[in-house]
């Protein structure tokens, strides 16, 4: 039993090793994820705040997480939308982690040259990396339909109303892609060209089947890939390097 622990250990440290080098020899590294480096960081601790919105008569049950935040919810039922949205999307006070610095580290010494995330957090601005492609927006923007003014993203949550409102009347909204609306044109193109000219493409904790990742995917020209994912998936024979670990013990092990 103790050798097989230090067979793995080994193993770990070997893939490491290569995936070191292979930073070390790539100059246009892209970085990708459909969710879970954010998910490190944060901390699921919504029954502490429970108290701030048991008093209001918003029953969640009953509606599938995918309309919670859907553009039809938004707009047909937006004191459902917000409710769900104050309790669930509150990332306000959420540190980035390991992985985040790291990434920012990687592009300080021009080796990445973009982050593409689907997560609304903005995490990775926040551990001061640049470039980063968000293909679903983010909670950091908020503004009017209407007369398109924007306002500081706290005012969804420090709203005395149960919908916030612009002084025009009508309704704000968070800048985030939700379900049934389109992604933003402009990150999505500024993400295949980052992958066109990649030499080195980081998939995290997504599948290579789903889109986006499967339209993104044939922009990149096969060059070399590492794929972190706790799990085993179908795509991991694409890999040049496979890990089956967290994110976090993965960059935590590499130097740059
Ligand atoms: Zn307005």
């Amino acid at each position: 039993m103790k050798n097989s622990n230090i067979m793995i250990d080994s193993d770990f440290q070997d893939r490491i090793k290569q995936f070191q080098d292979l930073i070390d020899q790539s100059n246009h590294i892209v970085f990708f994820w459909w969710a879970g480096v954010s998910t490190e960081s944060w901390v699921p601790d919504f029954r502490s705040k429970d108290w701030l919105y048991n008093q209001h008569d918003v029953q969640f049950e009953k509606y599938q997480p995918e309309y919670l935040l859907s553009h039809s919810c938004l707009y047909n039922e937006p004191k459902v939308f917000f409710e769900y949205y104050r309790q669930k999307m509150d990332c306000r006070w959420v540190k980035p982690n390991i992985t985040h610095k790291k990434l920012a580290q990687l592009e300080k010494v021009w080796k990445l040259s973009a982050v593409i995330t689907q997560n609304i957090d903005w995490l990775h601005q926040k551990a001061w990396s640049k470039n980063v492609l968000e293909i679903h927006w983010t909670t950091q923007i908020v503004y009017c339909d209407e007369c398109g003014k924007e306002f500081d993203p706290d005012i969804l949550f420090t709203f005395k109303w149960d919908i916030p409102y612009c002084d025009c009347g009508w309704m704000l909204r968070p800048d985030v892609t939700f379900y049934e609306e389109q992604l933003p044109q402009k990150a999505w193109m500024d993400a295949v060209i980052a992958l066109r000219n990649s030499d080195l493409f980081i998939i995290w904790w997504t599948s290579l089947t789903v889109y986006p990742a499967n339209t993104l995917i044939q922009y990149y020209g096969w060059n070399k890939i590492v794929i972190i994912n706790r799990d085993t998936t179908s795509q991991d024979r694409f890999a040049d390097i496979l890990f089956h670990e967290n994110l976090w013990k993965v960059f935590g092990e590499l130097k740059f």
